[in-house]
């Protein structure tokens, strides 16, 4: 294991920010830490880099217990969400520096300057100051400086929030590329699920200063093991649904019942689920169909270019949005939505939050 976060705890006074988490990483795979602001993320980065002191906790690096070493006695290389290159260096000058700090001796970190610098593409750059580069060049500049050392491990804090849309899928496919290349082993972290699903080959999704749900992002996506994780991880109606029968599952959602049985639960029968499904995974029909579906009312429809986003409200008041590729129907319009059986996904309990995914 190249870095493995044991049972990691850290409080801001009585507030507890990370509690008991723990995960490893393997010698070259890239893991994204995801998870909405303020859910500890950076706590954790901060602890591994050696710049938050944990209240309890242990942090280790190819096996060595480096809890209680200062940052520059670790082999971590950082990138974060907000410029960090010193103005008054070259970008050459900054790339060298932690060279320096190394003590590698001139030519060799000539070389490495130059190679690293080609690794991201700026070896044109090197006489120049950030000042004069445009935000990406700057990450660049800065992925340049944090790898040129050979870190263990690379931490990327939210690289590309700053960034704007199309830059920001450019520059995420250069670090996929970057990554493979040098086979460094990364915690990327970032609150952006489809820039932790294009780029991982492992999630840790976090709430609340916890993990919510480890594995591969398909995996994840397709089988989310909390309702977090599932309307977290990409766009996830809830509607809360009761058991009536479960061979096979069969579901009342108000008035209607709908049948999965692909679906796998083990609530018995009477008690309330929240049933989760994607946009993608129902389908609208111009009646009620048979067995999988339920009438609703068209709310709205919105068009986001490569399909509709229509929302459809339940005789319970519930909304769900549908995707739809065709022509879509009309608001006001009563229509008929089929619940995918193999991709609705049903947790115990009362939905916590009632609202449908954004549009
Ligand atoms: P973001 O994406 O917004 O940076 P995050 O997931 O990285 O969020 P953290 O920055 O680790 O989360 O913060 C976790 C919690 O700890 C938050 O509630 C935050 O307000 C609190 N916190 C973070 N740093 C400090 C600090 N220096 N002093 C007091 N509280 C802090």
């Amino acid at each position: 294991m190249m870095l493995d976060v044991d049972s990691l705890t850290h409080r801001y006074g009585a507030e507890t920010a990370v509690d008991d988490v723990s995960f490893g990483i393997e010698r070259g795979e890239l893991v994204a830490l995801l998870g909405p602001s303020g859910c500890g993320k950076t706590t954790i980065v901060q602890a591994i880099a050696g710049h938050v002191s944990p209240a309890a906790g242990r942090i280790r690096l190819r096996g060595e217990d480096v809890t209680d070493r200062p940052p520059e006695a670790r082999q971590v290389g950082i990138v974060f969400q907000q410029p960090t290159l010193y103005p008054h260096m070259t970008v050459g000058e900054n790339v060298a520096y932690g060279l320096r700090a190394q003590g590698i001796e001139p030519p060799r970190r000539n070389e490495l300057v130059g190679e690293y610098l080609s690794l991201v593409s700026l070896e044109t750059q090197r006489e120049a100051y950030p000042v004069e580069l445009s935000g990406g060049q700057r990450r660049r500049g800065e992925l340049a400086r944090a790898l040129a050392p050979q870190p263990d491990v690379l931490l990327l804090d939210e690289p590309l929030s700053a960034l704007d849309r199309s830059l920001r899928t450019r520059l995420r496919d250069e670090i996929a590329r970057i990554q493979r290349e040098t086979g460094v082993t990364t915690l990327y972290v970032t609150h952006d699920q489809s820039d932790a699903m294009a780029l991982a080959d492992r999630l840790l999704v976090m709430n609340e200063g916890q993990i919510a749900g480890r594995g591969r992002p398909r995996t994840l996506y397709e089988s989310p093991p909390t309702p977090f994780v599932a309307s977290f991880l990409g766009r996830s109606n809830a509607v809360s649904a009761t058991v009536v029968d479960r061979e096979p599952p069969t579901l009342a959602l108000g008035e209607a019942t709908i049948t999965l049985p692909e679906t796998e639960t083990d609530v018995p029968v009477g008690t309330t689920v929240t049933c989760h499904i994607r946009p993608e995974h129902l389908t609208l029909r111009s009646s009620e169909g048979e067995d999988r579906s339920v009438t609703a009312t068209v709310d709205r429809v919105a068009d986001v270019g490569s399909r509709y986003d229509v929302t459809v409200t339940l005789p319970s008041g519930e909304e769900l949005v549908v995707e739809r590729r065709g022509e879509p129907p009309a608001a006001g319009e009563r229509v008929g939505v089929e619940f995918s059986a193999a991709r609705t996904v049903l947790f115990a309990g009362q939905k916590r939050a009632d609202r449908a995914p954004r549009t």
